[in-house]
Parts: C-alpha cells; structure tokens; sequence
C-alpha cells in the first residue's frame, strides 16, 4: 500500500492512537496500524479501526478523564 499523501511506501507497525473525546482523552497503545517510511502517515485496517471505535464508545460511557489501555489488552 502507498501513502495517501506522499506516495511512499507503508510497513506494517504498531502506533500509539489518541484520540479526543467530548468528556476525555483515550491513549490506546500498541495500535496495528501501516506507517509511512517517509511521512509517518499512519493508516488502519477497517477491522482495526472498528475495534478503536468500540473502544473509544466504551470509554465515552465511562466519563473517565483520560484513559491509556493497550489495544491488544482490552477485551471490549
Ligand atoms: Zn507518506
């Protein structure tokens, strides 16, 4: 797979994926994701970004300020 912005090559890595929500800051770690050799543009396969999306709703429900959980760890 090339890179969206740069038409660079993309390996397969891992990434730290925050994101930031009405209420809190999630920190999942260890995200498989395919990264940019040059840009460091970070892609996510869909089955990848659906279990992202279900970790950040449970997180949402929670009302915790800032969560960190690994990726590979949470059982959603
Ligand atoms: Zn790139």
């Amino acid at each position: 797979m090339k890179c969206f912005y740069c038409k660079a090559d993309m390996t397969e890595s891992t990434t730290t994926h925050v994101a930031e929500l009405k209420n809190c800051i999630v920190i999942i770690k260890n995200v498989p994701c395919i990264k940019c050799e040059q840009c460091g543009e970070v892609a996510y396969s869909g089955t990848v970004a659906r279990r992202i999306d279900e970790i950040l709703d449970t997180f949402e429900k929670a009302m915790t300020e800032i969560a960190v959980v690994n990726y590979t760890g949470s059982a959603a």
